[in-house]
């Protein structure tokens, strides 16, 4: 092989070595080309043709490739399905090049560094791990954030990881695998080693003086850096942030209350975030998902928000609202563009729209200054005043330049005299070639004479074959000949040709050294245009919160310390959009501070769970600043919020239904403090009956005696209602149902006491299941309460060791009691359950009395019931 390898596949081979987990695009030509496995894998994943390389050789080399103009659409598929690409450019000018032309690797774009436009952060994490705790820096190359924490055990770097939505992290060897393949099985993520290399970000480090945060950025910066391949002065400098300083919720209970993301679509419509958005900027959609994620716990800064927000719906500044909202509909990405200048890949084009966006600072700074001048001062402060770069953009810059910046087009006249000067060279050459043009028609007398211009050939006089027949010899000199047409020069035309080409380099170049110029400039304020985004996105989100609250008529929540909650008139805001205000039922959600448990009863369907969410949504949006869909809301600050609501069932991480139940439920019993809410909804259903409802006593009790959260605990085991005897802190409600005769009518109404039955026949009537079926149901129901409401009804009343004691002696009697049968006697009695009783039988065998009847009449009688099957 080795003999038949060209210096070019040499290089090739050379780079690769360095790249083996990315796909290398090698630039040849207008192409990048694909080698070997990397084409073969490439060719599958984007459906390109594969080809080979010394075709009939027996170890011809299989490749594909993709033009150089359109290979961002390719690297997008690769990268979005989790892979890595090295681009691979030719890094001197082929023409010069002696021998081989020069090939590097520019930038390795991988899942956590690739830059997409839109409203999503694009987050790359870095773990480190060290005596049992872990540090975990994160960063977003194209805002610029750099923030790390420290998390005391693995649940929490899940959490986190899966929370920052996380696709790509940055690690080396002390991250233990079992973390690892945790993560593994729960985000789909792309791993990237990383060993960590010189300590040459001092400076952006200084404020942190832990070492396990230090090391963690540091392998994400030397990642960063070795990807990029250039400068990252646009990165902040590291900011430090405690999770404590959020509302706590677990991975479990963000995906339960399908805060970004629905459950079932993973789509992100039908979450809060959805009802949620108002905003009208990118940047500040981001941060709002941000603030979702991290609701806060402080108070102060909890009022501080809610002050805002208030002050923009205040009626005499309704006005001052609306044009805020105005101009946020003029302000671009200000964040990805300040990125994009520190990373040298903007354009004309977005430099003037960040123009456009500076313009609307000024005035966004006015209004909010006219409503609430201290209110507003700390955001005011951070909006500075950049006019003379407004003015720069301005005059430099053409509004309507192309997307090239290397092809003129791109400053506006007036702003250079030098490049007015070559402008004019070429305007003056056009002139004359339009003279010469006449000039040469009127002397040949041959009118389809024209001059034109191509890529290839340049300047010529074009005119059919018919015509240049008629040209005097040695007039032009043929340049190339068509089917239909002659091309000439002639020294004159050359002459201009050649004015025009210089005139034209120099003025590309002149326009591209006065972009440069004016980037500079704008780089040199990146500090104070990233403090800007952030400051404007803020108030994105508090004008969203404050639109969302006056469309949706939301009211001020207030707080207390006291540990009470009073919700007044209550609604689900997701539930409430999709099925129009009218429809909804509001609900009061009441627990006094000795109140710790609500238990819920009803049927099935009917608001059970609805009404528990409400709740949680309600206290993530208090805690974000927001207003809430009540009437009258005032709430405890909460800590955290722990949920277990039905169907998120880890079944890709092969977890059973009852298994994650019970490994939420103990992540709640482990972590919960009195300042936490618990929503356990149907807790212990996965299981069978009795093991189910001791432990669901169980977990209440426990709850109640030792963890002392608000917990709303729904559940269809009636006889748990009975514990508000023995447990003060438990309160009993109920959703309401009306029967109307077979019918089954939800009020979605919540009553004090416990519901007096679950109805879940007439539920399943409302399914439309088969109405024997259901008569069955229903008389199979009727005897099992016979038998077994007297033994059910003692046990709520016993403890929960009881419960379990007694349930296992239970099972035993039963066995001792229960005679030995044929297993075939069994089967047909478990059998008959499920089918239909042919009642007419049944009341006809009731009613005859054995002792009293003759043979013949017995014979009678079965030669009917007989017939009686036979109908049925
Ligand atoms: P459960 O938990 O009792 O089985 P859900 O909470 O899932 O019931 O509610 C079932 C459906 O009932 C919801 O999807 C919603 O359409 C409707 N619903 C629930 N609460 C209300 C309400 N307060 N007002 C109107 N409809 C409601």
């Amino acid at each position: 092989m080795a003999s038949k390898t060209t210096p070019m596949m040499q290089q090739y081979l050379e780079i690769k070595e360095l790249y083996p987990d990315a796909f290398l695009f090698y630039r040849v030509g207008d192409f990048y080309e694909l080698f070997f496995d990397d084409a073969v894998e490439a060719a599958r994943l984007l459906e390109l043709t594969l080809t080979s390389r010394n075709k009939n050789i027996e170890d011809s080399v299989p490749m594909c490739g993709v033009p150089y103009r359109a290979v961002w659409g390719y690297i997008d598929t690769l990268v979005e399905g989790g892979h890595k690409v090295a681009l691979c450019d030719q890094v001197e000018d082929p023409k010069q090049a002696k021998g081989m032309v020069r090939r590097e690797v520019t930038q390795v774009i991988t899942p956590g560094t690739y830059q997409k436009e839109g409203k999503e952060n694009n987050f790359i994490v870095s773990i480190v791990s060290k005596n049992k705790g872990y540090s975990l820096a994160y960063s977003d190359l194209m805002t610029g954030e750099l923030k790390v924490t420290q998390l005391s055990d693995e649940e929490e770097v899940l959490n986190e990881c899966s929370q920052l939505n996380t696709k790509e992290i940055v690690y080396h060897q002390t991250l233990p695998k079992t973390l690892i393949s945790a993560l593994e099985m729960r985000l789909s993520l792309t791993f990237s080693y990383q060993a960590t290399l010189e300590h040459h970000q001092l400076d952006r480090l200084k404020q942190i003086d832990n070492a396990i945060m230090k090391e963690a950025l540091n392998i994400l910066l030397s990642y960063l850096e070795s990807t990029q391949r250039k400068q990252l002065p646009h990165l902040k400098n590291a900011e430090i942030y405690e999770p404590r300083h959020f509302l706590k919720m677990d991975y479990y209970s963000k995906f339960n209350l399908e805060l970004t993301q629905a459950i079932r679509t993973k789509k992100r419509q039908g979450t809060l975030l959805w009802v949620m958005d108002r905003t009208q900027t990118a940047m500040g959609a981001r941060l709002l998902k941000q603030w979702l994620n991290h609701p806060l716990v402080s108070q102060e800064k909890i009022e501080h928000r809610l002050d805002c927000v208030a002050s923009l719906l205040d009626s005499t500044n309704h006005l001052g609202r609306l044009s805020i909202i105005d101009r946020l509909k003029s302000v671009y990405d200000l964040e990805r563009l300040v990125g994009k200048v520190a990373m040298l890949n903007i354009n004309a084009r977005e430099l003037y729209q960040l123009k456009t966006t500076l313009e609307q600072l000024p005035p966004i700074v006015e209004e909010l200054k006219v409503m609430d001048e201290v209110l507003w001062h700390p955001l005011v402060t951070k909006l500075h005043d950049l006019s003379y770069l407004v003015k720069m953009i301005d005059a430099a810059i053409d509004p309507d330049a192309p997307i090239t910046i290397t092809e003129g087009g791109i400053i506006k006249p007036g702003y250079d005299t030098t490049l007015d000067q070559y402008i004019e060279v070429m305007d003056n050459a056009k002139k004359w070639l339009l003279q010469l043009e006449a000039k040469e028609k009127e002397e040949t007398g041959i009118k389809n004479l024209k001059i034109k211009y191509n890529k290839v050939f340049g300047y010529f006089i074009e005119m059919s074959k018919a015509a240049a027949q008629t040209v005097e010899e040695g007039r032009y000199e043929r340049k190339q000949t068509l089917t239909n047409s002659e091309r000439f020069v002639t020294e004159e035309l050359k002459t201009l040709e050649k004015m025009i080409l210089e005139a034209e380099e120099k003025r590309y170049d002149r326009e591209y050294e006065l972009f440069v110029e004016v980037r500079q400039a704008v780089a040199k304020e990146t500090k104070a245009l990233q403090e800007m985004a952030t400051a404007i996105a803020e108030v994105d989100v508090l004008q969203s919160m404050a639109t969302l609250s006056l469309e949706k008529n939301y009211v001020r929540p207030s707080f207390n310390t006291h540990q009470s909650l009073i919700i007044k008139e209550g609604r689900h805001p997701v539930v409430e959009e999709v099925l129009s205000r009218q429809e909804y039922v509001p609900n009061d959600i009441v627990m006094g501070e000795k109140d710790e448990i609500l238990l819920i009863t009803g049927p099935n369907m009917s608001g059970k769970s609805t009404y528990m969410r409400q709740l949680a949504l309600t206290i993530i949006m208090a805690q974000m600043g927001c207003f809430v869909p009540a009437k009258e809301a005032n709430l405890p600050v909460f800590d955290q919020i722990f949920t277990r609501i039905g169907a998120s069932d880890d079944l890709v991480a092969g977890q059973s239904t009852f298994m994650v139940e019970m490994m939420e439920a103990n992540h709640a019993l482990r972590y919960a403090t009195p300042q936490s809410l618990i929503l356990f909804d149907e807790l212990g259903r996965g299981t069978a009956t009795y093991d189910g409802m001791a432990l669901a006593q169980a977990i209440i009790e426990y709850l109640h005696n030792h963890i002392h959260a608000k917990t709303l605990f729904s559940t269809h085991y009636h006889e748990l209602t009975l514990l508000d005897q023995s447990l003060k802190g438990l309160r009993n409600i109920h959703v309401g149902a009306e029967e109307q005769g077979d019918n089954l009518v939800f009020l979605h109404k919540m009553f004090e006491g416990p519901s007096d039955q679950s109805f879940g026949i007439q539920v399943a009537r409302r399914a439309d299941l088969p109405e024997p079926l259901l008569k069955r149901a229903s008389y199979i129901l009727e005897q099992l309460e016979e038998t077994g409401h007297q033994n059910e009804m003692q046990l709520s009343h016993l403890n929960a060791i009881d419960v379990v004691d007694k349930v296992e002696n239970k099972s035993q009697e039963s066995l001792k009691k229960e005679p030995i049968v044929d297993k075939t006697t069994v089967n047909e009695e478990q059998l008959s359950l499920f089918e239909e009783t042919p009642s007419v039988i049944v009341e006809k065998l009731k009613a005859v009395n054995v002792m009293n009847i003759t043979p013949l009449e017995a014979m009678q009688l079965l030669s009917e019931l007989q017939q009686e099957i036979y109908k049925a």
